[in-house]
């Protein structure tokens, strides 16, 4: 007899799934490599300082996604949580996203709203016409100076990629603002659970049916056993690397600790080469409900993810798109098997889409089960 449904992963991939089919009375084995659920989400509470840690670096939730956002308000209470990011370049701080602040202060003026679009215009380069890379875009669009003070840097220590490799749509998703809101995120909904993500997806996995194994990676051959599997590990470990390993960037966080206020501010971003780091956070201003002595911060350090490290975020330049697509095809003749989330995917998904992406999932399975057809083996395209 084959025992129901295995999901690999209990980040948010995986609980959502598991919840919404031990819902539909299914049964279902939950396996996690790591010794905690809640995946790259995991916070806990630091045992120094008490402060609520954001384990694997720090996560805000925001969502223009009704359905998403009354989901996980089943799980936990939100507490209103608006992230205002500072940056560092050239020994001033200054605030982003890009706003009528930081250009009058980069600039030392005084425009007003139509006066800073017409200035920034003025500096764009207007000799280039059609930009490909995210350079071109950026000197089209802010000119050099911002460019340098605020990107190239900056994106060469997070990727170790010049932005002339890479291509003109990332800049398009970073607005420059032509007034005073420094609210990092565009979004309706934004805010932090007030016990943690772990405990918010603690009790997803609550439900009768779900059976979660921590510390217990999940061996493809044992796939046999289930007439299901929803898989939210990398998609290239599944197939034993075949195609070579995808590249990721991995992070590497220097802790260290202080008493009372170490930066006044949750995200202190490092955009020059005066430091090695991308970034300082500091963690109790991610709660700032709060009331902590002590003080936790991480220095975030970026590079190529190897063997051994925790890949983050995939890199998709088109190469790395082609080793997919192989692997995509592969996986599209694995019967039984569903690849979801970020890392079966090989994507960089927000929790938000994560959470939204895995509820159509669910739909999709049972919808394919009461129509008696095959479950695909992806439900968004990896490759769109
Ligand atoms: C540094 C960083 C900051 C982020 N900040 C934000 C933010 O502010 N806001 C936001 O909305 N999103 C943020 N995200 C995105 C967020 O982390 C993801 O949306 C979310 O983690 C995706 O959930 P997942 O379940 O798909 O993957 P994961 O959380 O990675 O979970 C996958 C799990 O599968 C397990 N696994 C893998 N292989 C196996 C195996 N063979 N057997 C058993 N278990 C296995 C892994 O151990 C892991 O726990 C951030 C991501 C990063 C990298």
């Amino acid at each position: 007899m084959k025992k129901n449904i295995a999901i690999v992963g209990a980040g948010f991939s995986g609980a959502v799934i598991a919840n919404q089919l031990a819902h539909a009375g299914y049964t279902v084995d939950v396996f996690e490599t790591r010794p905690h659920v809640a995946g790259n989400c995991h916070s806990e509470r630091d045992a120094e300082t008490g402060v609520m840690l954001h384990v694997y670096g720090p996560h805000i939730f925001h969502t223009d996604n009704e359905r998403a956002w009354e989901f996980v308000n089943r799980f936990s209470e939100f507490k209103p949580y608006v992230n205002r990011v500072k940056a560092i370049t050239n020994d001033r701080v200054y605030t982003l996203p890009i706003n009528l602040l930081t250009i009058n202060q980069f600039f030392g003026k005084t425009f007003r709203p139509a006066e800073a679009a017409e200035f920034l215009t003025s500096l764009g380069d207007k000799t280039i016409e059609n930009p490909l890379t995210f350079e071109d875009q950026a000197l089209r669009f802010v000119g050099r100076e911002l460019y340098e003070a605020f990107f190239k840097t900056y994106t060469i220590k997070q990727w170790g990629l010049s932005p002339s490799e890479l291509p003109a749509s990332i800049l398009k998703r970073l607005p420059v603002r032509f007034n005073y809101d420094d609210n990092y995120f565009n979004h309706k909904y934004q805010g932090m659970p007030a016990d943690g993500y772990t405990t918010l997806v603690e009790k997803m996995f609550e439900v009768p049916g779900i059976t979660v194994h921590l510390s217990t990676p999940f061996d493809p051959a044992s796939k046999a056993d289930y007439e299901h599997v929803f898989y939210a590990g990398p998609i290239d470990a599944w197939f034993g690397h075949s195609e070579g390993r995808l590249p990721y960037r991995t992070l590497d966080f220097e802790v260290f600790r202080d008493k009372g206020d170490y930066q006044g501010n949750a995200v202190v971003n490092y955009c020059d080469n005066a430091e090695p780091y991308t970034r300082i956070t500091e963690h109790k201003h991610f709660s700032p409900w709060e009331q902590h002595e002590g003080t936790i911060m991480y220095k975030e350090y970026s590079r190529q993810c190897e063997e051994n490290d925790i890949p983050y975020y995939p890199i998709r330049l088109a190469r790395d798109k082609e080793q997919l697509e192989r692997y995509v095809n592969i996986a599209r003749n694995e019967p039984n098997v569903t690849f979801v989330g970020r890392l079966g995917t090989y994507r960089y998904l927000d929790m938000d889409v994560t959470i939204h992406e895995a509820l159509n999932t669910a739909d999709k399975f049972l919808a394919c089960a009461s129509e008696k057809s095959q479950m695909p083996a992806f439900v968004v395209d990896p490759l769109a």
